[in-house]
């Protein structure tokens, strides 16, 4: 039996816009789904200067006061708000994220189901309903102690600020399977890194539709090899549940039980402990597949086939092989 812990925050109920579709709500749907015997973990926001290694600190500064400054919810573009709370409730999902890296280098499985989302926070602005990268903040953090790390990140949507983060370093393996054709619109087979990273950003983008034989040829001819290959030492997953055959926001064909086999996948190849951090997810069955992530924590179990990929995956799959030299 796999150890493991889950880390949930009341502050991020602050957080909340009545009708939209990041909203409290579906993050208490998503808690539904922790088993009850995993352990709640304790935890402390995110510092100031832990949010500013990747942000602006005039963004920072400005978000704060305007959050500060307001009583309704407002808007920063077409779909992300603020409240009064959302400050704070950002830099607790920071602290969250930090938390869950540090406990899986202590040894442990842990998963931060948490919000705001993160993975499109850019350097100076929020974006796609993200105000701090909490998994850029917690992986820059945890580079002061670790040599390299890995990043999955499963979201149908791209994680273009993460992605930029991390886009000119070695240290960073950046690994994307998202919806082609899909905000933000970024994340082609030909964004690989640049400079020193150069090979270390992949991603794969999906038509609409895929089923888990298209994610696990992904994962099991790309992301798998690269992620031994590369070896490394924390291992975070940007666990987007939004690729749900019933999310309104994908169109993937995802059902909640596959989410055991992508989280299987990625124990086995890592070898170490993994930390999960809540990014998307607006469904009704976004509970079933937290549950199922944790099964997959928990316990050993096969890694079944699933049948045939797709053309399209296909042919994905072969250039990004050739281009990353994959075996
Ligand atoms: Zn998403």
């Amino acid at each position: 039996m796999g150890r493991c812990c889950a880390i949930i925050d009341p502050v991020c109920a602050g957080h909340d816009n009545f009708g939209h579709l990041e909203s409290n709500a579906r993050l208490v749907n998503a808690c539904s789904g922790i088993p009850r015997d995993v352990a709640r973990l304790a935890f402390e926001p995110a510092l100031r200067e832990d949010a500013e290694r990747v942000h602006d600190p005039g963004y920072l500064s400005w978000l704060e006061q305007r959050c500060s400054a307001i009583v309704t919810p407002e808007w920063l573009d077409t779909d992300t708000y603020i409240t009064r709370r959302s400050f704070d409730a950002a830099l607790r999902a920071a602290g969250a994220a930090i938390a869950a890296v540090e406990r899986s280098i202590e040894g442990e499985h842990c998963f931060a189901l948490v919000r705001p989302p993160g993975h499109h926070a850019e350097f100076d602005r929020a974006m796609g309903f993200c105000l701090i990268n909490n998994v850029a903040v917690a992986a820059k953090k945890a580079l002061d102690s670790v040599g390299k790390i890995a990043i999955v990140d499963w979201d149908v949507h791209h994680g273009n600020g993460t992605q930029n983060c991390f886009y000119g370093t070695d240290r960073v393996l950046y690994c994307s399977v998202h919806q082609e054709h899909l905000f933000p619109y970024s994340g082609t087979v030909d964004e690989v890194g640049a400079g020193d990273g150069k090979g270390y950003t992949i991603n794969a983008p999906l038509q609409a539709g895929s089923t888990i034989a298209d994610y696990q040829f992904v994962f099991s001819e790309i992301f798998v090899p690269a992620i031994e290959r590369f070896s490394p030492d924390v291992m975070i997953v940007s666990a987007g549940q939004d690729i749900l055959f019933d999310d309104p926001l994908g169109r993937m064909s995802i059902r909640p039980q596959d989410f055991e086999l992508l989280t299987r996948m990625l124990t086995r190849a890592a070898g170490v402990p993994l930390a999960l951090v809540l990014e998307g997810g607006y469904s009704q069955s976004h509970g079933a597949a937290v549950h199922h992530i944790f099964a997959a924590l928990m316990s050993n179990g096969k890694v079944d086939v699933q049948g045939m990929p797709s053309g399209r995956t296909q042919t994905i799959v072969s250039w990004l092989k050739s281009e990353h030299r994959l075996p």
